[in-house]
């Protein structure tokens, strides 16, 4: 998009006020970067990323105070507000993104990894960007840097009775059940991934592991591959340490679900829908 950007502040996209929170993937013109000019402020750091549906400038300023006219929105609420309307309205289909929420969130992964890249990991050199696409390249030891991207599991388990296993997080909000997830290790299949978490967080056994859909979870970096998985044996036993509580739910009596615009909801409405 021609004179259009994206601005990010740490964990927030900046919005002028005649923006609201739910058009957030929309670019606002670039003539707002000469207002931190006025403001005293670091350098932003500005770049294009190249993409199929059109190129967009980001525009990634340091945390600090804000020139009038501009607020700043958490890109994850935008999550919830931009593709709520898909997993609410297909929870049968794979899950689904606007090409306009995936081009802010990748440029979003990308503004903070930017962040975290400026020096060479080998040889601690200030690195360069890398000609033609998003990467970094060290200008004395040549070692050429891509955005990290760390794949975590989340499953849906259903037992025989055709019931699904919900569990409560201590990072949740209150009364809030979803989905077991975690990271991959190092030398780890996904499906491997998803028996050892499953095992490890509520002490059950699973068969029948297979992929269902995935989203890109760029908080700061993840890519949440979402599963579906049968019970095969053991007793639920919550670990104590990231869940609370863990049990299982008929449709007709679920607890308060995750946010929609997720892909454990995408994963949840596809059960309640018979669609798994
Ligand atoms: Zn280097």
């Amino acid at each position: 998009m021609n004179n259009g950007a994206f601005f990010f502040q740490g964990n927030n996209l900046l919005l002028p006020a005649d923006i609201p929170d739910t058009q957030m993937d929309r670019a606002i013109p670039l003539d707002f970067v000469k207002e931190f000019d006025k403001i005293e402020c670091e350098k932003p750091d500005i770049f294009e990323i190249p993409a199929v549906e059109g190129g967009i400038t980001c525009v990634s300023l340091s945390p600090g105070p804000l020139p009038a006219g501009l607020r700043a929105v958490p890109v994850r609420q935008g999550l919830s507000l931009l593709d709520a309307g898909l997993a609410e309205g297909a929870p049968s289909i794979a899950y689904t993104q606007n090409p306009s929420t995936g081009r802010l969130l990748r440029a979003f992964h990308i503004a903070q990894w930017r962040r975290e890249s400026r020096f060479c990991g080998s040889c601690g050199a200030q690195n360069t960007d890398a000609p033609g696409e998003p990467a970094r390249l060290c200008p004395v030891c040549g070692r050429q840097e891509f955005p990290r991207i760390s794949p975590a599991v989340i499953t849906i388990i259903i037992n025989d009775e055709d019931k699904a296993l919900l569990a409560h997080n201590k990072k949740f909000i209150p009364c809030v059940y979803s989905l077991i997830a975690g990271f991959n290790e190092a030398g780890e299949s996904l499906e491997a991934t998803v028996v050892r978490e499953i095992r490890e967080e509520v002490n059950i056994n699973v068969r029948d592991v297979r992929y269902i859909a995935s989203q890109p979870w760029p908080f700061p970096n993840s890519l949440m591959l979402g599963f579906a998985a049968r019970y095969a044996s053991g007793t639920i036993r919550a670990d104590g340490v990231e869940i609370e509580d863990a049990r299982w739910f008929s449709r007709d009596a679920l607890p308060k679900l995750p946010g929609t615009g997720s892909v454990s909801r995408c994963l949840i409405g596809r059960w309640i829908a018979g669609s798994l």
